[in-house]
C-alpha cells in the first residue's frame, strides 16, 4: 500500500511530516535522526515515525483517532 508522505512546515513554522491523513511533528532531533510524533499526541495518540536523512526507517502507524 502506498501512503503519500510529504515533509513540510506547520503554519507555526515547525517541521512536519504528513503521511496520508495524519500529520507528525518533530519530537526528538538527534542530528540526522528525527523522531516524529503524531500531532494528536495531546489526546494520547502514540503513533510515531523515525527518519534518518528524511528517509523513513520506522513507522508505528497506530492512531487512536
Ligand atoms: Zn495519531
Amino acid at each position: 500500500m502506498l501512503i503519500l508522505t510529504f515533509f513540510g512546515f506547520t503554519p507555526g513554522g515547525k517541521r512536519c511530516l504528513d503521511m496520508g491523513q495524519y500529520r507528525f511533528t518533530v519530537h526528538q532531533n538527534e542530528g540526522a535522526k528525527v523522531r516524529w510524533r503524531c500531532v494528536r499526541k495531546t489526546v494520547g495518540c502514540t503513533a510515531f515515525v523515525t527518519t534518518i536523512d528524511n528517509i523513513i526507517i520506522r513507522v508505528r502507524q497506530i492512531h487512536n483517532h
